[in-house]
């Protein structure tokens, strides 16, 4: 049976497979497109993830898309409530019908002489396997595994007598009221669940080896909330993106050109949040500089309220093991716990766990380089979404999605079927792909593809020039070959932009 086609096959109905649904109904109306979702929901990351207090740590006003405004009042926010804005977006734009779920993406193949994708894949109900065939893939999977966090390996942790849970997988019936909770980690997980148990739990201690930055930020921003009343919501929503789109750029820059000054400051803010005499720098004085890793942002300082309340605290050391009770640490400290959440990150996973080939080749996708942080060289008729890890991921995923229609219109225009970027015996340079020296990050740097020595294989991490680059810049250039088929692929051009 010859497999269904598609112009484009979307893989993933997170945040950036609906906002590239959206694009693709609006900008490339002609397309025939489905975005396949391995789960058996839309939401990605806001509905895997159900630990209490779950929200996100960057303002929604940058989280959320260019194209629907955040009309809550609340800057940060609870993941329902963000569930329901991207469904919300999705039932909009009219993707209900586009999207397959229980389809996971297992394998796509490129073959020059059809100018398509064959891509696997298994439906996660019935175990049947699936074809289709698609003239782009666009892979919107997010950036880590889903059926796995990452947990380290706790000597004794088989002799422990309570329970422990990992906050990707959290028992929907789990009781903490009264219960003694030890949270393992100090990311934005860690320092979300603290305060939110704490509400409840007879008293939860976060145990971490070493600080991570914690700045309080306004849960609603007075700003945002005097701009909607005096403008109409679509232009206030600008107004207010814009706002934190240079905070934010501002905030970064400001602590890679002067990380003492940025200690300093979030130090000075940290002391007044907490009660006189507290260890400061014992528990809240990374070794890092500021961005070196991504700062925890908490709303109206909830971590240092629970913390002076008395009803949490931070303990900063390493385990020698579990015991039947609790936790040892190497200080010799015992902490006594009825549930313990092992808060200790993701797994990073690049494009959903596929495997792709071209031509019967299976490229090693860390010696590929990555085109305007979105495309692979060699790698035809393809693009992945990798949002910021210094602001909100979704400001680049739209930029993306603007991107590759763009590029679509453009191949239609000229009659070309297959685009790819091609090196031309450029080498990959050391940088990373992301900067950031976060454990999840260090421990699997090597499988992601590797940034370029220069334009435009340069991940910017920075919207102003992303957004000249991407909505405006041209699409034309002497690394990307155009060609239609049955002909030879078109000279490159010189570069434009
Ligand atoms: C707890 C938590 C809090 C976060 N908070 C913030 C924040 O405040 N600000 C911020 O900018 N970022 C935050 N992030 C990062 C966050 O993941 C992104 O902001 C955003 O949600 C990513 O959206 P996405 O659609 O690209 O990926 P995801 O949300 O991961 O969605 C990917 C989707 O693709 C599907 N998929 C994956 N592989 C396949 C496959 N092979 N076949 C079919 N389907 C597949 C998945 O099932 C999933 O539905 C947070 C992440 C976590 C884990």
């Amino acid at each position: 049976m010859t497999p269904e086609h598609v112009d484009v096959l979307i893989v993933g109905a997170g945040i950036s497979g609906v906002g590239a649904g959206h694009h693709l109904r609006e900008r490339c109306p002609d397309k025939s497109f489905a975005i396949l979702e391995a789960r058996a929901d839309m939401g990605g990351t806001w509905d895997l993830f159900r630990y209490p207090g779950i929200r996100s740590d960057s303002d929604m006003h940058t989280l959320g898309f260019r194209f629907k405004p955040w009309t809550d009042s609340t800057s940060l926010a609870d993941g329902p409530s963000i569930l329901s804005y991207v469904r919300e977006a999705a039932d909009e734009a009219g993707l209900n019908d586009k999207i397959r779920y229980h389809h996971r993406v297992v394998s796509a193949a490129w073959s020059s002489a059809d100018a398509r994708w064959t891509v696997g894949v298994e439906r996660t109900d019935t175990g049947e396997t699936v074809q289709l065939t698609c003239g782009f893939l666009f892979m919107c999977s997010g950036y880590y595994r889903y059926d796995e966090g990452y947990s380290p390996e706790f000597p004794g942790i088989d002799r422990f007598g309570g329970e422990v849970i990992h906050p990707q997988h959290w028992p929907e019936d789990l009781d903490y009221a009264g219960k003694r909770v030890v949270v393992i980690g100090s990311g934005a997980t860690a320092v979300t669940l603290v305060p939110a148990m704490a509400e409840t739990a007879g008293h939860v201690t976060m145990l971490q080896r070493s600080p991570t930055y914690v700045v309080s930020i306004p849960g609603e921003d007075p700003i945002a909330n005097f701009v909607r009343r005096v403008l109409p919501e679509k232009a206030a929503y600008a107004v207010v993106r814009w706002k934190n789109v240079l905070l934010q750029m501002a905030v970064f820059r400001l602590s890679k050109r002067r990380p003492k000054l940025v200690r300093n400051l979030i130090r000075k803010g940290t002391i007044r949040a907490l009660p006189a005499g507290y260890e400061v720098d014992k528990h809240f004085k990374p070794k890092y500089d500021p961005w070196d890793q991504r700062m925890c942002a908490i709303p109206d300082g909830d971590l240092f309220e629970a913390i002076s309340a008395g009803r949490a605290e931070i303990v900063t050391d390493r385990i020698e093991t579990f015991t039947e009770s609790g936790v040892k640490l190497e200080s010799g400290q015992e902490l006594e716990a009825d549930i313990v959440i092992t808060a200790t990150g993701l797994n990073l996973l690049f494009l959903g766990g596929a495997t792709i080939s071209v031509d019967g080749e299976e490229p090693d996708v860390s010696r590929t380089m990555t085109y305007k942080g979105m495309l692979l060289s060699d790698v035809p008729n393809f693009a992945f979404t990798l949002g910021y890890s210094n602001a909100s991921w979704t400001l680049k995923a739209d930029l993306t999605s603007e991107y590759v229609c763009r590029l679509l219109n453009h191949m239609d225009e000229h009659g070309y079927s297959v685009c790819v970027p091609r090196a031309h015996g450029i080498q990959p340079s050391d940088e990373p792909l992301v900067e950031l020296t976060s454990g999840y990050v260090l421990r699997s740097i090597e499988q992601l593809p590797k940034q370029g020595p220069g334009d435009p294989w340069q991940l910017k991490m920075n919207y102003a020039k992303d957004l000249r680059a991407l909505r405006h810049g041209a699409l034309v250039d002497s690394a990307m070959e155009f060609s239609s088929p049955a002909a030879e692929p078109e000279p490159a051009e010189p570069a434009l932009a």
